[in-house]
């Protein structure tokens, strides 16, 4: 949280998200819904604004450095949340998230293992409702 009152800047005094755990497999339903598993990608954590939680998945090790990136990725929007950052869709929460998780990264000497800045820039710089 510090590093991200550092890095960014929002105001970090709001209470932090609560944290709560759940299987690998509940935590990818949370976040695919319907969508079959062989369309899924892995993931380890999910924020949820309507109840300010960060949920992490049974595999999740609070050692692992990448692990940590990731949750340090559900911060920066437990933080867009708090500090009442409005854009049009989700998709556009993610850019600084993951820009966060990459200087992170650098700065905690682990390679980066999130979307490359092209990807990032055609992936989540625009609403689905744009097309
Ligand atoms: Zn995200």
């Amino acid at each position: 949280m510090a590093w991200l009152g550092t890095n960014t800047s929002y105001d970090i005094s709001a209470p932090p998200p609560r944290i709560e755990y759940k299987t690998m497999r509940e935590l990818s339903d949370m976040m695919y819904g319907d969508i079959p598993m062989k369309n899924r990608t892995e993931i380890l954590a999910v924020y949820s604004v309507k109840t300010d939680t960060i949920h992490l998945g049974d595999g999740f090790a609070v050692s692992d450095k990448q692990h940590q990136a990731i949750l340090l990725h559900e911060l920066t929007h437990h933080l867009q949340n708090k500090n009442n950052v409005k854009v049009r869709c989700s998709l556009l929460y993610e850019p600084e998230a993951y820009r966060l998780m990459k200087k992170w990264s650098e700065d905690s000497g682990i390679p980066y293992q999130g979307p490359g800045e092209l990807t990032i820039q055609i992936r989540f710089s625009s609403c689905p409702e744009d097309d």
